[in-house]
């Protein structure tokens, strides 16, 4: 159903959206799909108008992205449009970038393959694997096999403005600034790792740690952003760097009074990161010398992913195509087209 043509030669953004399916829950209270992919990156979103009667007071809405991804595209095929032309970068030695960005719900973990946690077996491969797979043929390949790269994964999780090490039982890093602007996360593992499989065991060992001990819980993986990056060293310098973000649900706490305190600061924490996230992609685009990165802990951690020449960004906005995630959906496709 999709009109395809050849991965285009990556720009420095890419912004595109994926639609999931309606799930069996939605088909159950026969919600109305409201989304529509018609092909070539465009989207249209028949909004209602007014809540009364669903079906007479639509107005449809198009919008345009690099690419649009319909109900039926898999992984696969996403992360060949989105990801994987971002993995010579760092080959390159550039700095990569993909983001997962929706709702709670939407397909964000889906997408990217996170969701491991005790289910690896028949979880099927999502832009984390398929992207550490592609960078373990490249290594093979005679003309890197040459460079004496060495490859890392780090996997981390910030909530509420703070940094915790998946990989190290949730250790809470501190966050440093030296006088050149180069931003360390004090004490962060990294992991050297010398296949795939070694990869999907820290992303495992990572999700587990996610979703599983402290008092917040799972509750808390849809309130953090996750990031997982492969790191490639060369004689211990860093050579190149692929950031693969996993980003906090972008929901707002609409009804504030509803809210407890701690969900409001929470929420605040979420708005302010992702606005940030915002305005350093538009800087980015718009080719600017000033990226305001210290607008949050996140972009400010991704600091190296926002500077530099050889620097290549992917967003990839999940919507659910459900009528009553309208407006979260509207939401999510009004911040990825000003990402562009
Ligand atoms: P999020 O991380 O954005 O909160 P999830 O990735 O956990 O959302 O997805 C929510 C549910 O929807 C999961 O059960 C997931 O397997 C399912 N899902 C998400 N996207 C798709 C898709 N494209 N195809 C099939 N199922 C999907
Ligand atoms: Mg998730």
């Amino acid at each position: 159903p999709m009109s395809l043509s050849d991965p285009v030669k990556p720009h420095r953004i890419c912004v595109c959206v994926r639609k999931r399916p309606l799930n069996k829950k939605e088909l159950a209270k026969k919600e109305i799909d409201v989304v529509t992919i018609p092909g070539n990156g465009a989207l249209l979103l028949h909004e209602p108008k007014q809540k009364v009667d669903l079906t007479k007071y639509l107005e449809n809405q198009t919008f345009h992205f690099d690419y649009s991804f319909d109900e039926d595209s898999t992984n696969d095929l996403l992360y060949r449009f989105t990801a994987k032309p971002l993995v010579k970068t760092i080959f390159e030695g550039g700095m990569a970038t993909c983001f997962a960005y929706g709702q709670t719900g939407s397909g964000k973990t889906h997408t990217m393959g996170g969701d491991f946690s005790g289910k690896s077996q028949n979880s099927s491969k999502g832009i984390y694997a398929l992207a550490a797979q592609d960078v373990f043929t490249l290594l093979m390949q005679k003309r890197y096999a040459d460079m004496d790269l060495c490859p890392y994964v780090t996997f981390f999780e910030i909530y509420n403005g703070k940094v915790f090490d998946l990989l190290n039982k949730k250790a809470k890093l501190r966050v440093l600034e030296d006088e050149k602007q180069q931003v360390n996360v004090v004490g962060l593992q990294e992991v050297p790792v010398s296949s795939v499989d070694d990869v999907i065991k820290m992303i495992e060992r990572g999700s587990a740690c996610r979703t599983s001990g402290q008092t917040f819980a799972n509750a808390s993986s849809s309130r953090s952003h996750a990031v997982l990056q492969v790191i490639l060293r060369r004689r211990n310098f860093l050579h190149g760097k692929f950031s693969l973000v996993d980003l906090a649900g972008n929901e707002r706490g609409t009804d504030v009074s509803n809210n407890d305190r701690h969900t409001i600061v929470e929420t605040a924490e979420i708005n302010r990161s992702l606005l940030a996230l915002k305005e350093c992609i538009r800087s980015l685009g718009q080719n600017s010398e000033h990226i305001p990165f210290r607008m949050s802990k996140l972009t400010q951690v991704l600091r190296d992913s926002f500077i530099g020449e050889n620097s290549r960004t992917c967003m990839i906005a999940m919507i659910s195509p459900g009528m009553s995630s309208c407006e979260y959906t509207l939401n999510t496709l009004r911040y990825a087209n000003r990402s562009c």
